[in-house]
């Protein structure tokens, strides 16, 4: 579950519910027309006056005049004879840490808080993991940033480590307080999307391309969901963040951090192995119809897995 609904939990002592303040009208998707690979996107930002722009972008235009500028091109050598299938890489963000640590991300200043929430944290590492075996024997390349349920670690961090990798997609798994099968949210990034840092200023997701791309992939996973888990699953905005000194604001902090496509999924939670394996397999159509083997969206060769 998001944080708005551990707050409700700490404050009021009730169920989990966290789709009383959201809207649950699908989105439309952005226009796809200019869609280009999200490292090309990430130089056309356009940022609200008032607002701060995350993660800046890697800019391919010669605007440096020092003697040690960098080349994006030529960390890409000309390919020579045929060029094998890339392998896409998927990063699988189980929810949650095994301890609580708030810090403040330095590049926004946004308060950035992960929490040990049970059993929802050891059973979406459990579901990442029966993901990640279906998607190697796919063919994917899955990178987790989590390597046991118990790990901490920071939302910034899980988002440097996907972007570092040029993740064709980033997946969190999270479960709210429901049955399995009978809930379902996907949070997609939007280009009203923001999140208020510590000083009061909105910190708006930019980057376009990305924006367009995740509400692709959001319209994909919601029907590959629906297949799975029944007619529950809806594409919706969260509003409500602000509560226990959670930032305010309309987006879960992973995406709003990302320069790749990232989808944010909660389900009902799992009440055995076979529903497990069902989240699994329902996230698992929805991946490899939005990122399909050798479908062109695909990052570079991934042999070397930046840390
Ligand atoms: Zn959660």
């Amino acid at each position: 579950m998001v944080g708005l609904a551990v707050a409700a939990v700490a404050l009021l002592g009730i169920s989990l519910a966290c789709a009383a303040n959201i809207t649950t009208a699908p989105i439309t998707a952005a226009s796809t027309s200019t869609l280009a690979s999200p490292t090309t996107a990430l130089s056309a930002t356009s940022v609200p006056q008032t607002t701060i722009s995350v993660a800046p972008a890697p800019t391919t235009t010669a605007s440096s005049t020092q003697s040690t500028q960098t080349s994006v091109a030529g960390d890409d050598p000309e390919p020579v004879g045929p060029v094998p299938a890339p392998s896409p890489v998927i990063v699988l963000d189980p929810g949650h840490s095994g301890t609580s640590l708030t810090t403040i991300d330095p590049a926004t200043q946004i308060r950035d808080e992960e929490y040990l929430n049970t059993p929802e944290t050891q059973n979406m590492f459990d579901v990442a993991v029966l993901l990640k075996s279906k998607l190697e024997a796919a063919g994917y390349t899955v990178l987790m940033t989590k390597q046991a349920w118990n790990d901490t670690v920071i939302k910034r961090d899980r988002v440097n480590f996907a972007n570092k990798n040029h993740a064709a997609l980033g997946v969190s798994i999270h479960t709210s307080g429901h049955t399995f099968g009978s809930y379902g949210q996907i949070y997609v990034q939007r280009m009203d999307s923001y999140r208020e840092n510590i000083h009061g200023k909105k910190v708006y997701f930019a980057l376009p391309d990305v924006a367009a791309l995740s509400a692709q992939y959001g319209l994909i996973f919601l029907a590959e969901r629906r297949k799975i888990e029944g007619s529950s699953v809806v594409i919706t905005v969260n509003t409500s963040w602000g509560g226990r000194g959670l930032a305010p604001g309309n987006i879960p902090i992973v995406q709003l951090f990302s320069e790749v496509p990232w989808i944010l999924n909660e389900a009902g939670v799992p009440q055995n192995a076979r529903d497990k394996d069902r989240y699994a397999q329902s996230l698992f159509n929805s991946i490899v119809k939005c990122v399909p083997i050798g479908g062109g969206d695909s990052p570079p060769e991934s042999s070397a897995i930046v840390p």
